[in-house]
C-alpha cells in the first residue's frame, strides 16, 4: 500500500466541489446567495449555453475589499461566522466559506469587486484552482463573478451535463425559488444575450403577490389563501393554493425556513396531512410558505448544499404547521371539497 500523503489543496477543493457543484444551477445558487448576503438590491444573471460556457452574476452589494479578494476564494474562509455560537444562530445564506474555493477549482473563474468603502475596483482570476494576482479593474460598488467552462478540468462531471435547455431550466427554477424569498430584490436573468426574466422589486404585499403570480402563474392569486399566523415562537406566512390550484405533480411547492428554501420530511408530512381531506388522491397542493423561528431552533448545517434542516422541536413544528394549514383550509372543507374561490 502507498504511504499516506496529504492531498494537494487544489484536489481538496475539487473534492469539496463534488458535494455542492453538481451542475450550472448549483453555481448560480451559490453566487446569487452570496449577492443576497452582501445586501444586493439588484442581481443580474447572464448565462451562455445553459451555463456550461458562462455564468455571470453581477450585484450592487457591499463588495469585497482588495486585501480580502484572495481570502474570498480560499477554502474555509468566510466573513459570515467566526465561532460555534455564530453557527448556532446563523442568519446568512452562506457560512461554510467553501463555495468560491470549490467553484474556482472546477472552472475558469474571475472575481471583480469594488468595496463600498473604496474608490477603486480589483479583479482576481483563478484558473482551475490556480490563482493570479489582483489587478485594478473598472467596476461600480458591488461584485461581478464570472464562471467560464464549468468542469473543463473534470471531464467526468462535464459529461453529465444535460442539454442546454435542461440546464437553463434548472437555473430558471432556482432563480424563481430565490426570487420568491427575496421579493424586494430586483432580479434579472438572460440566456445567450436574450432577457428571459425580469423580476422587479416588490415593496408591499400586493407587489409581492404579483411576484408570486409571475412564478406560479397568473391564476394562482385568485386560487389561493393568504396565511399569516404566529404561535409559540413560530410564524407561518405566505400563500396556500386551493384544491382547484392543485397539480398532478408536486412541482410548485416552495417552503422556506428563515428565508432558506428547504426540503424536509417533517414539513412535507404536516402539509400532506393538512390537505388530506380536501385533495383527491394523486393531486398535489401548490404553496409558497415561509416559516420563521429563532435560528437556534433549527440546524442548517446538515448537508453541504444546505437545503436540508433539522428542527430541534420537530413535534412542535409539525403540529403548528398542520394546525395552521388545516384551519386555513377549513372553509374549503365546509363546502364538501368544493373550493369557495371568488
Ligand atoms: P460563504 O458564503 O460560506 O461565506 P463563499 O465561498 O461563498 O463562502 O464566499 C466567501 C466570502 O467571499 C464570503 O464570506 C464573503 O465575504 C465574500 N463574498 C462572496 N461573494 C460576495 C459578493 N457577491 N459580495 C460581497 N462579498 C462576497
Ligand atoms: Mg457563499
Amino acid at each position: 500500500m502507498p504511504s499516506i500523503r496529504p492531498l494537494p489543496p487544489e484536489l481538496i477543493n475539487q473534492i469539496a466541489a463534488g458535494e455542492v457543484i453538481e451542475r450550472p444551477a448549483s453555481v448560480v445558487k451559490e453566487l446569487v446567495e452570496n449577492s443576497i448576503d452582501a445586501g444586493a438590491r439588484r442581481i443580474e444573471v447572464d448565462i451562455e449555453q445553459g451555463g456550461s460556457r458562462l455564468i455571470r452574476v453581477r450585484d450592487d452589494g457591499c463588495g469585497i475589499a482588495r486585501d480580502e479578494l484572495v481570502l474570498a476564494v480560499a477554502s474555509h474562509a468566510t466573513s459570515k461566522i467566526g465561532s460555534f455560537d455564530d453557527l448556532e444562530r446563523v442568519a446568512s445564506m452562506g457560512f461554510r466559506g467553501e463555495a468560491l474555493a470549490s467553484v474556482s477549482s472546477v472552472a475558469r473563474f474571475s472575481l471583480t469587486s469594488r468595496h463600498e468603502g473604496q474608490d477603486a475596483a480589483f479583479r482576481i482570476e483563478v484558473d482551475g484552482g490556480k490563482l493570479q494576482e489582483a489587478r485594478p479593474a473598472q467596476h461600480p460598488p458591488g461584485t461581478t463573478i464570472e464562471v467560464r467552462d464549468l468542469f473543463y478540468n473534470v471531464p467526468a462531471r462535464r459529461k453529465f451535463l444535460r442539454a442546454e435547455r435542461t440546464e437553463f431550466a434548472h437555473i430558471d427554477d432556482l432563480l424563481k425559488s430565490l426570487a420568491l424569498a427575496r421579493a424586494g430584490v430586483d432580479i434579472r436573468l438572460s440566456h445567450n444575450g436574450r432577457p428571459v426574466r425580469l423580476l422587479k422589486p416588490a415593496r408591499d404585499e400586493e407587489a409581492a403577490l404579483g411576484r408570486v403570480a409571475e412564478v406560479l402563474g397568473p391564476d394562482f392569486p385568485a386560487q389561493s389563501l393568504r396565511i399569516d399566523h404566529s404561535a409559540a415562537g413560530l410564524r407561518l406566512s405566505g400563500w396556500v393554493g386551493l384544491p382547484t390550484a392543485s397539480r398532478s405533480q408536486a412541482d410548485q411547492q416552495y417552503f422556506y425556513v428563515n428565508g432558506r428554501m428547504v426540503r424536509d420530511r417533517v414539513v412535507a408530512h404536516a402539509v400532506r396531512q393538512a390537505y388530506a381531506d380536501v385533495l383527491f388522491h394523486g393531486r398535489h397542493p401548490v404553496f409558497v410558505l415561509f416559516l420563521e423561528l429563532d435560528p437556534t431552533g433549527v440546524d442548517v448545517n446538515v448537508h453541504p448544499a444546505k437545503n436540508e434542516v433539522r428542527f430541534r422541536e420537530q413535534r412542535l413544528v409539525h403540529d403548528f404547521l398542520f394546525r395552521t394549514l388545516h384551519e386555513a383550509l377549513a372553509q374549503t372543507r365546509a363546502g364538501a371539497g368544493v373550493p369557495m374561490a371568488e
